[in-house]
């Protein structure tokens, strides 16, 4: 996962993608209960109130699969374990790392060497799937795998992960338990060490390796599989994936994908005994805005009362002074993590619990319910749109008035709000200012005042991304398939002999951005889901030093996708 992006479905503005770098997972491992979420079953808001029916955690029937050859052996058999350890740790091995600026493979092959030994290393690991699937390397770099369905009239599925990996700061190497790129395996812990092991090589090679197995264990997919595997993720998929998203779409046009599942939410532990799965079924839209503040120069001997960094200054104070207001309805996928913390989870205070539960029904514990949200940091921002002044430039010389002053400010914008909102929110805020110091102001190159002989203030939207459509979960057969599997997986599979263990399913949301954003046009059903349990030590250290994840969990992704696939073909 990674916090920022570029060129942007449904925007023609400018370029980004440098230095976003901070994991969008860390905010959900920060949460004091973990990031659960939860299920949608109805409609209500708080602005404009309106109650349906109330949000419940429920559990799911779990969906088995009646083709199921390989599901005890993943589970149980000490051989398959360490062979399916040996692939994700030589996986580990290769350093995929991508940086935040990379030139197009066309134009330096070399530069991607790292990659094609990895793509090496798949075809060897990976005999069956690269005899019985058809391999087409897209933009040279990314793989694009098809595994042709016997009906050809049903929409493929598609899966998803990313080869690239955040790269590994030198200058932190010494801070690593086990080397960052050993893949190390440690038994007493069961942690598999390394860059790239829960971010996300973990996914992609479990993709993989379950395919391996059904094509061993003798299945035939009515329904295409296809696996679409970028090269850039960690630097907004703008090699990669974008160019990934313009071939499939070609290829299968307006819906034509059943579902997309990529790298996300995990499996977050509520209180003693009780787990909840957390897919991630919506993305904050973005945008940049920067705002020039151009005003007359000349020697600072004789200065004007406020020069353009004085004016640029009172801008960012004000808005610093604004922060924007939570929106809470039940189509923030947050709210899902809050109802099975409510009800299930031990680690919230027990008023709290009511208001959550209360909320749809009583103002004043809705009231309640946003304020304390709002108040906490690691969660008031999946609640809002966030605000961040993250560039400002002005001024050269100390005997020179600063002609011109720029500042950027970052948006991640709320699911229920607009990259249009969010400008227009900001240039009312600017406008004030612009009148207070009798300053023109412009709004994408248009005159919103007349410039003044003081000057005028430019407001540019940068690069702009919509939130991401939210992927139904109510009368939608296709979560339900989707929830019930890893209901299973779970419920009967990695807690088969915890019988104590409480599992439900919930959707959740995390503040950035994976892949899925170049796939929109193909599905509304995109899952942004890990099938592993997420301790909050493992979300600390994705994007960081001491990456690592759990050998169990690894398991437990390669039975989830095993038996997706399996349920899709049987049951969709
Ligand atoms: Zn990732």
């Amino acid at each position: 996962m990674q916090g920022g992006y570029d060129k942007l479905p449904g925007s023609d503005s400018g370029r980004f993608g440098q230095g976003l770098k901070k994991s969008a997972m860390l905010a959900a491992g920060t949460l004091a209960f973990g990031a659960i979420a939860w299920r949608a079953t109805g409609d209500w808001s708080f602005g404009n109130f309106q109650v349906q029916e109330a949000p419940k955690c429920g559990r799911i029937e779990p969906l088995k699969p009646s083709f199921n050859k390989s599901i005890e052996m993943i589970f149980e058999d000490a051989t398959f374990r360490d062979e399916s350890l040996a692939k994700l740790s030589g996986a580990v091995r290769i350093p995929t790392e991508i940086q935040d600026v990379n030139p197009q493979p066309a134009d330096d092959l070399d530069y991607y060497k790292e990659f094609f030994r990895f793509h090496e290393y798949l075809a060897q690991t990976f005999p069956l799937v690269h005899k019985h699937l058809k391999l087409e390397k897209v933009n040279h770099v990314n793989l694009l795998y098809t595994w042709e369905g016997s009906d050809a009239s049903l929409e493929p599925m598609m899966l998803t992960a990313h080869q690239d990996v955040v790269p590994v700061n030198p200058d932190t190497v010494d801070q690593w338990t086990f080397p960052p790129f050993s893949g190390h395996y440690d038994n007493a812990t069961d942690y598999v060490w390394g860059r790239g092991t829960g971010d996300c090589k973990n996914l992609l090679i479990g993709e993989l390796e379950a395919i391996e197995l059904l094509l061993k264990d003798g299945f035939q997919p009515r329904r295409s599989v296809i696996v679409a595997l970028g090269f850039d993720e960690e630097s907004s998929g703008i090699l990669g994936a974008n160019t990934l998203g313009d071939f499939l779409y070609e290829r299968y046009g307006d819906n034509g994908i059943y579902s997309v599942v990529d790298e996300g939410g995990g499996i977050i532990q509520l209180g003693k005994n009780v787990f909840v799965a957390a897919p991630i079924t919506a993305e904050k839209g973005y945008v940049d805005i920067e705002v020039t503040v151009s005003g007359a120069g000349g020697h600072s001997s004789v200065p004007p009362d406020h020069t353009t960094i004085g004016v640029a200054a009172d801008l960012i104070t004000l808005l610093e002074a604004n922060p924007f207001e939570p929106t809470f309805t039940s189509k923030n996928p947050i709210y899902g993590l809050l109802t099975c913390a409510a009800e299930h989870g031990d680690k919230l205070p027990s008023s709290m619990r009511k208001a959550i539960l209360q909320a749809p029904h009583d103002k004043k514990q809705r009231e309640k319910m946003v304020s304390f949200f709002s108040a906490d940091k690691r969660l008031r921002d999946l609640l809002r749109t966030s605000q961040a002044v993250d560039i400002i430039k002005g001024g050269i010389k100390a005997n020179a008035l600063p002609e011109v002053t720029t500042f950027l400010v970052n948006h991640r914008i709320d699911v229920n709000s607009s990259v249009s909102q969010t400008v227009e929110r900001d240039l009312a805020l600017i406008k004030t200012v612009a009148e207070k110091f009798n300053y023109g102001l412009f709004l994408a190159g248009e005159e919103i005042i007349p410039p003044t002989k003081a000057g005028f203030i430019s407001v540019e939207p940068q690069k702009s991304l919509e939130p991401a459509p939210i992927s139904p979960t109510v009368d939608s057969p296709t979560w339900d398939l989707f929830a019930g599997t890893i209901q299973n997986v779970f419920q009967n599979g990695h807690f088969k002999h915890e019988p104590d263990t409480e599992f439900y399913v919930a959707t959740s949301l995390v503040s950035g951005n994976t892949d899925t954003k170049y796939y929109w046009r193909l599905t509304k059903n995109i899952y942004r889901f890990m099938a592993m349990v997420m301790e909050a030590d493992i979300m600390r250290t994705i994007h960081s030093v001491n990456e690592h994840i759990p050998m169990s969990g690894h398991l437990s992704t390669v039975a989830f996708v095993y038996e997706y696939i399996v349920n899709v073909n049987e049951q969709a």
